[in-house]
């Protein structure tokens, strides 16, 4: 290398073609972990009307549960069905969940730090915990981590009738599930941002 000091300029960003678009954030590449395991690539279709989730101007929702390592359910919701399954919740649940959401919702951002509570990643990473992505066509807008003590909380607000509705929702979009298998005994709505 040579000594001429344009060397010690500092080196540009490297850059990855992605220009930041002129209105509202770059957005990062949907990471694997958000991929739909069953299908081995990132979701296409909403699980709950199957329409194309590159349609949805104003994005879509994905959510994993996983105990360990293992991807429990994933589920992947267009604006419009997230909306009518909230829609769907009784006006105290939603109440209910929204105030829980508002008093506990913390100021961070992706998967090492509950949303809700400040427990880390390490010491939920052997149980249940749940990821979400907020998503508009390829690309990653927010993200968060629910450790299973807040999904339970959660969970807790809502009402016997609101349970039932995001119960029907996994029955019927997950058969394949084991029935000897307790899924999601206390999971209601996932977290809404
Ligand atoms: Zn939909
Ligand atoms: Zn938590």
């Amino acid at each position: 290398m040579s000594s001429d000091s344009e060397d010690f300029l500092p080196e540009e960003e490297p850059f990855d073609g992605e220009m930041p678009r002129e209105k509202g954030p770059p957005g990062e590449p949907i990471p694997a972990i958000l991929h739909s395991f069953y299908e081995d690539r990132p979701f296409v279709s909403c699980t709950r009307c199957g329409e194309s989730l590159a349609d949805f101007a104003d994005g879509y929702r994905i959510s994993k549960n996983f105990n360990k390592d293992e991807c429990i359910i994933e589920y992947a919701l267009c604006l419009p069905c997230l909306d009518a399954m909230l829609d769907e919740a009784s006006e105290e649940s939603k109440v209910a969940l929204a105030k829980f959401q508002a008093e506990n919702l913390r100021d961070v951002s992706g998967f090492n730090d509950c949303a809700l509570c400040d427990k880390q990643f390490d010491a939920v990473k052997n149980g249940d915990y749940s990821f979400a992505g907020v998503c508009v066509g390829d690309k990653m807008y927010d993200s968060a981590m629910v450790c299973f003590s807040c999904m339970e909380a959660m969970a807790a607000v809502m009402s016997e009738e609101t349970r039932r509705t995001w119960d029907r929702f996994r029955e019927e979009n997950f058969p394949g599930i084991p029935s000897d298998f307790e899924p999601f005994p206390n999971q209601g709505a996932p977290i809404v941002f």
